[in-house]
C-alpha cells in the first residue's frame, strides 16, 4: 500500500503499476490500488494521477472509473523516462523486522539498483518475508519519484556468493576491523555488510581473499548494520557523482 500522502495533496498521487504502459492503454486496477484511489485519496473520475511501471518512465493518467474494489484508468502522455540505475548493489545479512523495512525503504530511496540478502554465520534471522520488503520497495519508490524499483535477490549464502562473484563487480566490503575510505571509482560495485555480530574471521579472510573485495572503514565508531549500510551507500552515491544530479532534472 503506498504511503499515505499530506492531504490535501500538494502534486499528483504517484502509483506503481506492474504492466508495461503506452499512450492510449486503458489499465483496471482490482483490489488495494484501486481502494487506495478511490476510498483513501477519494478520487473520482477525471482526477488525474502519475503512473510508474518500471520499465518504461513515469506516465500521466486520468481516472476514469473509481470503485473500491476496482478502477479504470486511461493513460496520457509519457512524463518522464526511466531513470538511469547507478550500478550499485547493496549485500546485507539480513537484521530485525523494522530495522531491515527501513534498510529497504532508505536504500530503496538512495537508488541502490538490487538487494542481495546474504547469510553469514552469525545472521540470526532465518526468515525473510520478501513480499513484505517488495511492499516497502515500491513504496518508496512512489515516495521519492523513482521511474525504477531496486531489485530484491533471494537470499543467498554468503559463501556461495563469494564462489561466483562477478569479475568486473567491486564488492566493498565494510569492515569495522579497518580498511580504506569508500570512494566508488568506475565500474559496476556492491558494498557488503556484516550482521549485527559481525563477520567471523573465516568470512573475513574469505572476503578479503577475493580479487574484487575493497575492505573500506567507516569510522572510528561500531555502527549498527542499518546505519553502517546507509553511511556506506551516501559515500558510495556521492563519490559516483549520483549527488550532482537534480531530482527534476
Ligand atoms: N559485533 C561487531 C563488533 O563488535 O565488532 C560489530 C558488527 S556491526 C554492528 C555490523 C556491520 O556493520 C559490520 O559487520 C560491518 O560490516 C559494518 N560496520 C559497522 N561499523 C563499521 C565501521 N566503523 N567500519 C566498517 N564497517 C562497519
Amino acid at each position: 500500500m503506498p504511503a499515505t500522502p499530506a492531504w490535501p495533496p500538494s502534486s499528483l498521487p504517484r502509483l506503481f503499476v506492474d504492466q508495461a504502459l503506452a499512450e492510449g492503454a486503458v489499465l483496471t486496477l482490482e483490489g488495494p490500488p484501486a481502494n487506495y484511489l478511490a476510498n483513501v485519496l477519494r478520487l473520482a473520475p477525471g482526477a488525474q494521477v502519475k503512473l510508474f511501471d518500471d520499465r518504461t518512465g513515469e506516465w500521466l493518467a486520468e481516472i476514469a472509473e473509481a470503485g473500491r474494489k476496482r478502477a479504470t484508468l486511461a493513460v496520457g502522455r509519457r512524463l518522464r523516462d526511466r531513470e538511469p540505475v547507478p550500478d550499485l548493489w547493496l549485500l546485507f545479512a539480513p537484521i530485525k523486522r523494522g530495522r531491515i523495512d527501513w534498510l529497504v525503504e532508505k536504500a530503496t530511496e538512495l537508488g541502490v539498483g538490487r538487494l542481495v540478502p546474504v547469510i553469514t554465520r552469525r545472521t540470526i534471522v532465518d526468515r525473510l518475508n520478501l513480499d513484505r520488503l517488495r511492499a516497502h520497495i515500491v513504496e518508496a519508490a512512489e515516495q521519492c519519484e523513482r521511474t525504477a524499483l531496486t531489485g530484491l535477490a533471494e537470499p543467498r549464502k554468503l559463501d556461495s556468493v563469494l564462489a561466483d562473484w562477478p569479475a568486473e563487480r567491486t564488492l566493498f566490503f565494510a569492515d569495522e576491523n579497518g580498511g580504506e575510505a569508500l570512494s566508488a571509482g568506475s565500474g559496476p560495485a556492491a558494498i557488503l555488510i556484516g550482521p549485527e555480530g559481525g563477520f567471523t574471521d573465516e568470512e573475513r579472510a574469505a572476503i578479503r581473499a577475493l580479487p574484487q573485495a575493497r575492505p573500506v572503514s567507516l569510522g572510528p565508531r561500531i555502527l549498527r548494520a542499518d546505519t553502517a549500510a546507509l553511511a556506506a551507500i551516501a559515500l558510495w552515491m556521492a563519490s559516483a557523482g549520483d549527488w550532482s544530479t537534480s531530482s527534476r532534472a
